[in-house]
């Protein structure tokens, strides 16, 4: 199953048109793609045999698959090439930060920088699909509702400002969690567990990976966060970035009004945002 949040309002993808999925269940799920992950499971079987009229899906149109996450996790150091080109050691246990959810948005957006140096990080984004506590690997992929494509977006100087580092902050401005344009259930893709993902900063490669290199993958991960914190439905998890960020390259690069930036993940979609010039009172 592939989903959509268009205008505030749950889509089903289907046959590259989008159904709507209030008015095709005559209101059994309710219109906000917030609350489809109170029922997902239940959403999928409905959508397995759905037959209503098709409207046209523009995804440069499409806002965040999970609009109000009451979690938001993100995973750093979890690429073994991006590690090292930061120059720090491997995590010996997924290394947690919180992004806030007001730097959330949609697939398609201009988000306008602040003062500092913002960098780019591409990433697998996981929406869980069902409270979970105590999940073992093998059952992780039970708890997932699906897949996105996302970017942490940073801003490096607060990050690694003061005794100890920023994570949190430095990536919460507004807009500087992107996400689109679809959530694709896993049963939908291959294997889950190896997708490759980049992006291209003004048609230029700049990252490419695959998840195959994450130090702690996805099952791993959502084992490690649910022994510690319960996971609820609708929320997020940045699963880390591979090599390719602006900070780890000579001289180091970071996003200027103007550029346009594209990421993507194989076999669910892409995003892009465009940057504004930091206006005269942020920073
Ligand atoms: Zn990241």
């Amino acid at each position: 199953m592939r989903i959509a949040n268009v205008d505030g309002r749950l889509k089903l993808l289907v046959h590259g048109g989008a159904v709507d999925v209030a008015s095709a269940s005559d209101g059994r799920f309710d219109s906000d793609p917030a609350r489809c992950f109170e029922q997902f499971k239940e959403l999928g079987r409905w959508a397995a045999d759905v037959d209503a009229p098709l409207e046209p899906f523009d995804e440069t149109t499409a806002g965040p698959p999970s609009p109000a996450p009451r979690q938001i996790f993100g995973i750093g150091l979890n690429y073994v090439d991006h590690a090292a080109e930061s120059g720090l050691d491997l995590p010996t246990a997924p290394l947690v930060f919180p992004k806030f959810a007001s730097s959330l948005i949609g697939a398609s957006a201009h988000v306008q920088l602040p003062n500092g140096s913002v960098d780019w990080e591409v990433e697998i984004v996981v929406v869980i699909g069902e409270a979970a506590r105590f999940v073992s690997p093998a059952d992780a992929w039970d708890v997932v509702a699906g897949l996105t494509v996302g970017q942490d977006l940073s801003e490096r100087e607060l990050q690694w400002s003061g005794p100890a580092p920023q994570f949190g902050l430095a990536k919460s401005f507004p807009g500087f969690s992107p996400m689109g344009p679809c959530l694709v259930t896993p049963d939908e893709l291959e294997d889950p567990n190896e997708l490759a993902l980049g992006c291209e900063l003004n048609g230029e490669s700049v990252q490419l990976g695959r998840s195959t290199d994450m130090v702690f993958s996805v099952p791993e991960v959502i084992a490690y966060l649910s022994g510690i914190v319960t996971l609820l439905p609708g929320d997020v998890i940045y699963t880390g970035t591979p090599a390719g960020v602006g900070a780890g390259r000579t001289p180091p690069r970071f996003l200027r009004a103007g550029d346009d930036l594209r990421s993507w993940v194989e076999g669910i979609g892409a995003i892009t945002q465009t940057f504004a010039a930091p206006s005269s009172t942020s920073g």
